[in-house]
């Protein structure tokens, strides 16, 4: 669908544009755009179109806020998660911009007050659900007022391919007719091309100019690590980062509960969050995340969509997550500040098992299930891989990189293989010689020759395979069948109480025409383990001595602010700034509203009391 661009530019030109850059430095106190944003803001503030595919912390938010705020009229933003749109309405207000949220928790009185702000035209920006957005309700409490734009933020919420699916998400595709010339900003960080293409086609976003960026995200580091006692190695990876927040991603709703109360035992303070949970309690605990500065969140994949808390140091993984996209969505949610963040997962045989077991058993057709075994083919890809994680990564979604980022495990402390063709073929004559009817256990006993009542009983122990496997130890047959597993050469008969099974891809192997190298499991214990393990990371550890000490009185004066506001402290000013005050120690008005993110507004509410604080250490 062709837009009537030109009308609205005129309209546009004679009602004087206000300059993107200035709101940019004026509000926000930032001095310049990032990356693509520029191009962005321009199309939509000139009436095009925009699906915006940006990763996490990229900045997307000022994508459609700076046009909302340089066009005339309330720019509509479509958000599926009301508990959030209040944090980001507020956000808006301390830098002094007109905004407010429609849903269902408005009093009569507050209602009419959004009602008539935006007759008057004296509101910047509406947070509105997608359900409530399509409905004639919401169409006569516009009026006659003119809407800037509608921005659809998690876009890929409309497609069914992603995990996030929300049929309202759907009825979107509505406001294209239904609000003719007004454009239309579609945004999100998933990037795959099935996401990409609905969001066109659902969103009737044809027209639209697609903008994408890399999605790597420099300041994670990541690490994933073979499963051995996971409670304490998960209390290892959370000891390298005490005083900061992140999340902890379980499974199931039991395995978040049993985590968090066995974390509180260990000193960690953490909360569970799940979509079982008694709602108040449930939102409470969000909550909690947003404000407090050290704090283990150990939830399911039910929590996380639209928290855009800027400072979640870690996110850990429990259990392996449903896909990369999953993967590279939860994790994406440390590090929004740009700041050094570390993601961990712990994964097992364990995992491959059930979730393959999980497809096997769904109840989606043939061609979705070969779909989901593809995507666990490649998340376990990544998880095996000797090479670069970022890289590997980052080729998924179809995107080059050089590897060797310096800032993944792997990377860190390159994984030695070895030459695992013989050790393969042994594994599988144990498979194939018992007839298929064995779990790892009895094979990895087959191999190293135990004389038992299981191998005597079948007879095993007469079989030239029996103890054919005695050079090599117990636990490096293990991650042999694991590696096996996960490469596709093998697979798991659940209706056989999970006996092994070889797969056709594993004729090759044993004809050796295919080369077989294993990964060296690291040691999990000990020192080994830690020096692979990428630094702790904390916004403060970038600071010394006493900018150290600035920083946390500066802490505590945003903690007072923010405690006294009832908001999140990132509300007031985040740790980017705060780091910066510390280092550069400004000491008046007009050297604080240099330092980026201090812009008219905020220098106003809370400039005195950083002053205050930052002469009061003055040498
Ligand atoms: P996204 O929605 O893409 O995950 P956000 O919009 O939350 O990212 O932005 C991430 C962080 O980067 C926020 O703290 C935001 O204020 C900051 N930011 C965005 N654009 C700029 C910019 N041009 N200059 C400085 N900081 C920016
Ligand atoms: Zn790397």
């Amino acid at each position: 669908m062709q837009r009537t661009q030109d009308s609205i530019d005129a309209l546009f030109e004679n009602e004087g544009a206000k300059d993107p850059l200035a709101v940019l430095k004026r509000i926000y106190g930032y001095s310049a755009f990032r990356g693509k944003q520029a191009a962005v803001v321009s199309r939509v503030v000139s009436g095009g179109d925009a699906v915006v595919l940006f990763p996490t912390g990229a900045g997307k938010s000022l994508c459609f806020q700076i046009p909302a705020l340089c066009r005339e009229g309330v720019g509509v933003v479509i958000s599926p998660l009301i508990a959030l749109m209040r944090d980001q309405v507020e956000a808006l207000k301390q830098l002094g911009v007109r905004a407010a949220a429609l849903n269902s928790s408005l009093s009569r009185e507050e209602f009419i007050e959004v009602r008539r702000a935006i007759d008057r035209g004296a509101l910047d920006l509406l947070y509105v659900t997608p359900e409530r957005v399509v409905t004639p309700g919401f169409r006569e409490l516009i009026g006659n007022a003119r809407i800037a734009l509608f921005a659809i933020d998690e876009a890929h919420c409309v497609s069914q391919w992603g995990h996030d699916f929300r049929p309202e998400y759907r009825e979107l595709g509505q406001l294209a007719e239904q609000y003719p010339g007004v454009p239309r900003i579609a945004l999100t960080a998933t990037a795959d091309p099935h996401t990409r293409e609905d969001i066109i086609d659902k969103l009737a976003l044809q027209s639209a100019e697609v903008f994408t960026t890399s999605f790597d995200r420099p300041n994670i580091s990541y690490e994933i690590v073979e499963r051995d006692q996971p409670r304490q190695q998960l209390l290892r990876f959370l000891s390298r980062h005490k005083g900061s927040s992140g999340i902890v991603y379980c499974l199931s709703r039991a395995k978040v509960e049993d985590t968090a109360e066995w974390l509180n035992g260990q000193g960690v303070r953490a909360l569970a969050y799940h979509a079982g949970m008694d709602r108040s309690i449930r939102d409470a605990n969000q909550d909690a995340f947003l404000k407090e500065e050290e704090l283990c969140l150990v939830a399911t994949v039910a929590f996380g969509m639209g928290i855009d808390k800027p400072n979640v140091r870690y996110v850990a993984h429990l259990d392996l997550p449903g896909s990369v996209e999953a993967y590279y969505q939860e994790t994406g949610r440390a590090g929004r500040d740009g700041l050094p963040s570390d993601v961990w997962m712990a994964y097992g045989m364990a995992d491959v098992i059930q979730r393959r077991r999980m497809i096997d058993e769904g109840t989606s057709g043939d061609d979705i299930k070969r779909v989901e075994r593809a995507k666990l083919n490649a998340l376990l890809a990544i998880c095996e891989t000797p090479g670069c994680r970022r890289q590997a990564i980052l080729v998924h979604f179809g995107e080059a990189h050089q590897g060797r980022c310096g800032n993944c495990d792997t990377c860190l402390k390159p994984v030695e293989t070895w030459d695992g063709t013989e050790a393969a073929i042994k594994a599988l004559a144990a498979v194939y010689r018992t007839g298929e009817r064995f779990g790892t256990g009895h094979l990895i006993d087959v191999l190293l020759g135990n004389v038992n009542e299981k191998t005597t009983r079948f007879g095993h122990i007469d079989m030239p395979v029996f103890g054919a496997g005695k050079d090599i130890p117990s636990k490096t047959w293990q991650s042999v069948y694991r590696q096996l597993l996960a490469a596709g050469l093998i697979s798991v008969d659940h209706d056989a109480f999970g006996a092994l099974k070889l797969e056709p891809e594993s004729r090759a192997v044993f004809r050796r025409e295919r080369e077989v190298r294993f990964r060296t499991d690291r040691p999990t214990t000990g020192k080994a383990a830690k020096s692979a393990s990428p630094s702790s990371t904390n916004a403060k550890s970038q600071l010394q001595g006493a900018e150290m000490e600035l920083f946390e009185a500066l802490r505590a004066a945003r903690t007072a602010i923010a405690k006294e506001l009832s908001v999140p402290p990132y509300v007031v000013f985040p740790d980017t700034t705060l780091v910066a005050f510390a280092t550069e120690r400004p000491t008046s008005r007009d050297a604080l509203l240099g330092i980026s993110g201090v812009g008219q507004s905020k220098l106003e509410r809370y400039g005195d009391a950083f002053l205050k604080v930052i002469r009061a250490r003055q040498r």
